[in-house]
């Protein structure tokens, strides 16, 4: 039986694609052998890898301004290339903070160059529970103006920005990592997009990135080949061997995305997922405590804390036994984590919920 799956990344992929994969493991499309066996600069691969990519471009209605990439690598390792490309002697990267990883992206961005925080939302207990507001924000000046950085959801804390508007500066680079395709974005409103794979669109092993043409053009080029996002993208993603079975699997994924209506039913999909379990934290608002902002509120990670930590434990044991795995907050944050990325099911946000309802009556 297929568990309710509430990891925070790696985390549910669908169980469809999962059976195809199963299926067209030894031998793809009559090729003889596995797609992990082909070359990747043979057709066969070769057609997986465009396709792939093509999808991306037509899910995130990505224009013809845009580049979009894979690179091999998660989210730390776009935390040090994004700097090692676009941030130049004499410039300054601007990060809004608002999160564990903000921080580590920043701290990143610092062996590079010179870093200026444009906000952060830490409060003094150390806790994350908020996006800052715009009088809040304070950054460099233009002309020396690299880029500014934001995490568009924050996976441990559980906020999101549910818009990014003018008054973010630019050029805009948003982490994704946990909240790509979640939703529509307009794509254009970004210089630069990274988004690990592992959540929304697949295994972990490869990063997904949509990036600004002209942005793109002026990235440094004394950096080793390997890490120049311009080598990449010239190369088709394929500079050198790409994580090829975890590309196939994207593909795999972004096929299902489609078939189900694409970003605009994963936000319909995802709203109401999130709803049924923010619900029940709101009638139950004596017994679930959620700290975060409401106004901030993530569609793909719920975190809420018990009255004690006994209850907490006790709630993990008995989610477990009715097959609910993965809701144990990160180890910096505690308290209880439900992540409802794209693949989670409705059917298993609901047997949460229902789970959640009944252990307030129990011990409320
Ligand atoms: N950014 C965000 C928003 C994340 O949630 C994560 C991790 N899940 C990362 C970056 C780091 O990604 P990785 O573990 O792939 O390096």
């Amino acid at each position: 039986m297929r568990a309710h799956n509430f990891n925070a990344g790696p985390s549910a992929l669908p169980t469809e694609v999962l059976e195809q994969a199963r299926d067209e493991l030894l031998d793809f499309q009559h090729s003889g052998m596995s797609i992990m066996e082909h070359s990747h600069r043979g057709k066969v691969y070769e057609k997986v890898h465009t396709e792939a990519l093509q999808l991306v471009r037509e899910l995130m209605d990505v224009p013809s301004s845009h580049e979009v990439v894979f690179v091999s690598g998660g989210g730390n390792v776009q935390f040090a290339q994004l700097p090692l490309n676009f941030l130049s002697p004499g410039r300054v990267a601007d990060y809004v903070v608002t999160g564990g990883w903000g921080e580590k992206a920043v701290e990143e961005a610092k062996q590079v160059g010179r870093v200026h925080v444009v906000a952060n939302t830490k409060g003094a207990d150390g806790r994350f529970i908020r996006l800052p507001a715009e009088s809040e924000h304070h950054f460099s000046a233009d002309a020396e103006r690299a880029y500014v950085h934001v995490t568009s959801n924050n996976t441990l804390e559980g906020t999101q920005y549910h818009a990014f508007p003018a008054w973010l500066k630019g050029p805009l680079v948003a982490d994704m990592s946990s909240d790509i395709l979640c939703r529509p974005v307009d794509v254009t409103r970004f210089s630069l997009i990274y988004a690990a794979a592992q959540k929304n669109l697949g295994p972990a092993g490869l990063s997904i990135l949509v990036i600004d043409k002209a942005f793109l053009a002026s990235a440094r080029s004394d950096v080793p080949k390997i890490w120049r996002y311009a080598a990449h993208a010239k190369e088709g993603s394929l500079l050198n061997t790409p994580p090829t079975f975890a590309i196939y699997l994207v593909k795999l994924v972004l096929e299902w995305t489609k078939r189900l209506g694409g970003a605009l039913a994963m936000e319909r999909r995802n709203t109401a997922k999130a709803n049924a379990v923010y619900s029940v934290v709101d009638q139950h608002a004596g017994f679930y405590a959620t700290s975060v902002e409401k106004s901030a509120r993530s569609l793909m990670n719920v975190v809420f804390r018990l009255p004690s930590d006994a209850l907490e434990q006790q709630f993990l044991k008995e989610a477990e036994a009715l097959n609910m795995i993965g809701l144990k907050g990160h180890r910096s944050t505690g308290g209880i984590r439900a992540s409802l990325y794209n693949a989670t099911s409705e059917g298993s946000a609901q047997a949460l919920a229902t789970f959640m309802n009944d252990f307030a009556q129990r011990n409320g």
